[in-house]
């Protein structure tokens, strides 16, 4: 049946508006396994719960989450929550996205993400094209354009507030995001960083490179940071490393134990996504979207933090939210 799952367009989200407060949203992975498929689901009712404003599933590498990223979109999809996929050109031929782009279309999910992916295997080695395929993210987006059957798609792209690790420097990176940009996404959501600073200088640029493309919203990508190994590992993988003075926090919460100071580290975590947030509010960010890792409980608790959330823990009141 076509279209479903009629969706609301990310790019509209954004300016709903609820007193005291933004928008929020939130990235889940496909499920591995069922323990994670459970997990999945009960992090899924919870934010909906919370109001979250759309929830977004990754592609993984190499295509190989192709049927997970789609059924597990579908599903929520009919939650409802206004769902986003992300889609990469990781070993896929142009005929091969057309019709996943048929299949997305037909559904009726039609807020996409489009991105470049990484290659498998090693994800900061170099790019392998795939023949008959695209290198860029700007392609897809031309696709898209092209193609009748999603004409009421709402685009979305990453940008990145370091610049992405390939871009020969910041002038290229704003470049080439801009062209994405101009070639119809109507906003971009941020790789994960960890000073305000590097974003508001992306918006920036971005604004003074192309007035009219330059200021579409750049959602901030957040991770609360509950651990210093998986945070130092997503860095490496976005091909970027903490701030030392973040750096620094967290060590010192470790004292040097992390298994022993796992709370302490947590606290800390927290606290400074807290506060990246607070700034991020202050400073006009359309909505704050937390890459959750299928995780409910660090990103409520920087919602409750920020008067957004109720609290967790017994006694509250709040503690079973599903
Ligand atoms: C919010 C977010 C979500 C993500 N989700 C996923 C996911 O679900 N699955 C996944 O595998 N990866 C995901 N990624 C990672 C992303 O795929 C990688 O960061 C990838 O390296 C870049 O993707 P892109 O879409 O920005 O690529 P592009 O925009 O194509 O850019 C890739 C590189 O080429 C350069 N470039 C772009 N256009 C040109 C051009 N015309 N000529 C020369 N150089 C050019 C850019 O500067 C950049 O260095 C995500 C990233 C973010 C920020």
């Amino acid at each position: 049946m076509a279209g479903t799952l009629r969706q609301i367009p990310i790019s509209q989200t954004l300016s709903f508006t609820t007193p005291g407060r933004i928008p929020f949203s939130v990235e889940f992975m496909p499920p591995r396994d069922d323990a994670a498929e459970e997990r999945l689901w009960n992090a899924a009712e919870a934010f909906h719960d919370l109001g979250v404003s759309f929830a977004s599933v990754t592609y993984g590498a190499g295509g190989g989450t192709r049927e997970r990223t789609l059924r597990v979109a579908e599903k929520l999809a009919t939650k409802p929550l206004t769902t986003l996929v992300h889609m990469t050109l990781v070993n896929h031929t142009e005929e091969q996205l057309r019709d996943m782009l048929r299949g997305y279309a037909d559904l009726g999910l039609t807020n996409l993400l489009a991105l470049r992916g990484d290659p498998p295997g090693d994800p900061n080695g170099p790019w392998v094209s795939t023949p008959g395929g695209f290198d860029y993210a700007c392609q897809l987006i031309d696709l898209v354009v092209d193609m009748p059957e999603c004409g009421n798609f709402d685009i979305g792209i990453a940008s990145f507030p370091e610049g992405h690790f390939r871009a020969k420097d910041l002038e290229a990176d704003t470049a080439h995001t801009l062209r994405k940009l101009r070639a119809g996404a109507q906003y971009s959501i941020t790789q994960m960083f960890f000073d305000v600073e590097h974003y508001l200088r992306l918006r920036d640029r971005l604004a003074a490179a192309d007035r009219e493309h330059g200021s579409k919203p750049i959602i901030p990508g957040l991770m609360p940071i509950t651990s210093l190994r998986s945070v130092r590992k997503q860095m490496e993988l976005a091909g970027a490393a903490l701030p030392t003075e973040v750096e620094k926090r967290l060590l010192d919460a470790a004292r040097g134990d992390e298994e022993a100071n796992r709370d302490a580290i947590r606290e800390v975590g927290i606290e400074i996504t807290t506060a990246m947030a607070e700034r991020l509010i202050a400073e006009g960010a359309p909505d704050l979207h937390f890459m959750t890792m299928n995780n409910v409980r660090a990103t409520q608790e920087v919602l409750h933090n920020l008067g957004m959330a109720p609290a967790w823990g017994p006694g509250l009141g709040h503690d079973v939210v599903r």
